[in-house]
């Protein structure tokens, strides 16, 4: 438990607090992070990707994405990661799937109700394919954000 207390500051300031902690790669157990609960004002995440089928490669910026999805209400949806290498292990997905979510669509893909979605990495610069990048709060990675996610 985080222990949150809104001291008054969060509601006069009409904005909302949420802690992230980052931990070290290197610490023991199989999760990538965890948000304090949905909704929630804490989560954490280890600083790099390290989940069993995949080695320490590159910083965790899905799985904060991820965790502050739950921070903010969203709940977790599996429909597994076609073609995907980078799938998190199997008894992470089972054990991680959320009734609660609010996805309508029987995949993963970067999708809104009129078709797949093309995103664009404005950093490097590149469209983002929407057949092989999955959605935010999926447990598949690649992840970017879906319309639903933007607008929610
Ligand atoms: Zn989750």
């Amino acid at each position: 438990m985080w222990g949150w207390v809104d001291s008054g500051l969060d509601s006069l300031l009409k904005r909302r607090t949420t802690y992230f902690g980052m931990v070290r790669p290197e610490l023991p157990g199989g999760t990538g992070g965890q948000a304090d609960a949905i909704p929630s004002h804490g989560a954490a995440g280890r600083t790099k990707r390290n989940s069993g089928l995949q080695p320490i490669r590159k910083p965790n910026v899905e799985v904060v994405a991820h965790e502050t999805g739950h921070t903010m209400g969203l709940f977790s949806h599996q429909y597994g990661c076609p073609g995907n290498t980078m799938q998190a292990p199997r008894a992470a997905i089972t054990s991680a799937q959320q009734p609660g979510t609010d996805w309508p669509f029987l995949n993963n893909y970067i999708q809104s109700t009129a078709n797949y979605e093309v995103g664009f990495d404005v950093a490097l610069r590149k469209l983002i394919d929407p057949l092989a990048t999955f959605e935010l709060m999926s447990y598949c990675s690649p992840r970017w954000i879906s319309p639903q996610r933007y607008k929610t």
